[in-house]
């Protein structure tokens, strides 16, 4: 047997690294260390309930262990043969039976292709990314294609940009492919900062090799031989495991000088970002990167021209990039046979907020909101109403109830006046309220707003003072169409993307919640 403890951030801090010390103590102490392994696995998505554990291969999953329990979940389940059932998930409705993790919903109603190694194989264990088919696409890609066969097979994959903005990834590689430069550069964006998500952490902590492998990939595309991944401090884990990871694939030669012995150089290092917002938005990145002040410069150029140190770039997000190898080894067509017409492949959710199954979804673009937060996530905590939902952070917007069943993909998400984003997913129960919420990342935005044009800088501070004295009781007549005015006045005259999507949040409350708004001015204190 294998115990798979998981080792991701989440489950870190609920006590799985004193579990995980437990077990192979209690296991040494009854001689069966031999016979049954404990590895550490990257996040496995529930953490809601973690520390969590699966015994491999049945299946059978405990959650919410702690060192204590060990010793008689070791006696009971492997020495007595009967499974500890006060430590299994059970699933409301379904109180019977020992739950496997194909039985749990939140998993079974899971389409992973990201995360498909989560919670399976050791992180910081190349070998058990290679038996998993990794580093199989990047060897296809150096011996039997040419970078123009990369590109198109990424075109026909239909893959776009996870970080958010959705632009077609094939493309932007075919643009800086097609730029003449003698150095190139390709860039991972790990900065991750959307309050709520942790998509990317959560990738680079299970299958750091999966970004490597698809970074590598990209370098070849464009005629790249260096690059960078621009990871917020923040995540030390992450940082641990691309560092392991980076090291493993120089020592097999899957990175460094003549990969694989196909004459092609590659390789990359980590910058660490001090945790600006603004540093996740790609000329403030590459600024950054530069060893100045992160701050956004005006585009054009764009970075496929001219990017980090003026040189031709690309930067893709973690998620996106982690997409890559599947792509070469099963093919575009393979990776453009599940989603929506003009959104393929699968996206990654981190489902926060009020709703019982906080953790990592994998689903398939166009599955509905609704799908999403009752059958993965099991519905709203204490029975109460669903309100609404939050997609896309500080940038995004709400979708409220009447869109329960809406497809979630970019075009359906933009047309009710959200956005994808990068996968952040908080739910609102009925109790939360809607102006609240908007002022909540006005005040995000102003913070990280870097102030350099004035229209974010002065506008989001205004904009913030208004919003607060709303919830205050403070409101006044006029105030909403002063809010809409100024929101429309940023969101063309801001200079980047923070400053132009801030007042999103705020419109689309206002869109689907005015009346809250109008309350809170009328029935003033
Ligand atoms: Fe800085 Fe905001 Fe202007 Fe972007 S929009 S450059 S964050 S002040």
């Amino acid at each position: 047997s294998h115990l798979l403890v998981c080792g991701g951030t989440g489950c870190h801090a609920s006590g799985s690294i004193a579990v995980k010390e437990a077990l192979v103590d209690e296991l040494n102490k009854r001689n069966l260390s031999d016979e049954i392994k404990v590895v550490e696995t990257g996040c496995n998505g529930f953490c809601a309930m973690g520390p969590i554990m699966v015994v491999y291969p049945e299946g059978i999953v405990y959650m919410n262990i702690k060192s204590e329990d060990v010793s008689e979940l070791v006696e009971e389940h492997f020495i007595k043969g009967r499974p500890l059932e006060r430590l299994f998930y059970k699933e409301p409705g379904k109180e019977e039976g020992i739950p496997t993790m194909q039985e749990i919903p939140f998993f079974a109603l899971q389409d992973l292709r990201v995360l498909r190694n989560r919670g399976l194989i050791d992180p910081e264990n190349i070998e058990e990314y290679i038996s998993r088919d990794g580093y199989a696409g990047l060897a296809k890609a150096l011996t039997e294609m040419t970078p123009e066969d990369i590109v198109q097979e990424v075109l026909k994959s239909g893959l776009r940009g996870r970080g958010g903005g959705g632009f077609p990834t094939g493309l932007k590689w075919q643009f800086a492919q097609r730029s003449v430069g003698d150095v190139k550069y390709v860039l991972c964006n790990a900065d991750e900062g959307d309050p709520g998500a942790f998509m990317d952490r959560s990738v680079l902590e299970a299958d750091p090799h999966a970004v490597l492998e698809g970074m590598t990939i990209a370098a070849k595309a464009i005629g790249s031989n260096k690059g960078y991944i621009y990871c917020r401090a923040e995540y030390p884990l992450a940082i641990h495991r691309l560092n392991v990871a980076i090291g493993q694939a120089r020592e097999m030669g899957l990175l460094g000088e003549n990969i694989l012995d196909t004459g092609f150089n590659f390789d990359l290092e980590i910058y660490q970002g001090a945790g600006a917002f603004v540093c996740g938005e790609e000329t403030a990145l590459m600024t950054s990167i530069e060893g100045k002040r992160g701050m956004p410069r005006p585009r054009p150029p764009f970075p496929a021209e001219a990017g980090l140190w003026g040189k031709p770039s690309v930067l893709n997000n973690v998620e996106t990039l982690a997409n890559i190898g599947q792509i070469m080894l099963r093919g575009g067509d393979w990776y453009a046979s599940v989603g929506t017409e003009k959104s393929k492949g699968t996206k990654v959710f981190a489902l926060t907020g009020d709703v019982n199954n906080v953790g990592l979804v994998e689903v398939p673009m166009g599955t509905t909101l609704g799908s999403i937060i009752y059958d993965i996530g099991n519905g709203i905590p204490g029975g109460k109403k669903f309100k609404a939902a939050q997609l896309g952070g500080p940038s995004g917007g709400c979708i409220p109830v009447e869109h329960l069943n809406a497809p979630v993909d970019y075009e359906k998400v933009a047309e009710l006046g959200a956005i994808m984003g990068s996968g952040g997913l908080i739910v609102m129960n009925e109790d939360k309220c809607a102006v609240d919420m908007a002022r909540f990342f006005m005040d995000f935005c102003k913070e990280e707003s870097c102030g350099k044009c004035t229209p974010c800088r002065e506008g989001t501070k205004r904009m913030l003072e208004i919003l607060t004295n709303i919830c205050n009781g403070d409101g006044k007549e006029g105030d909403i169409e002063l809010l809409e005015s100024m929101a429309y006045t940023i969101k063309d005259a801001a200079l980047c993307g923070l400053g132009q999507t801030a007042p999103n949040p705020l419109l689309s409350t206002l869109r689907y919640f005015r009346h809250e708004y109008e309350e809170h001015i009328r029935d003033k204190k």
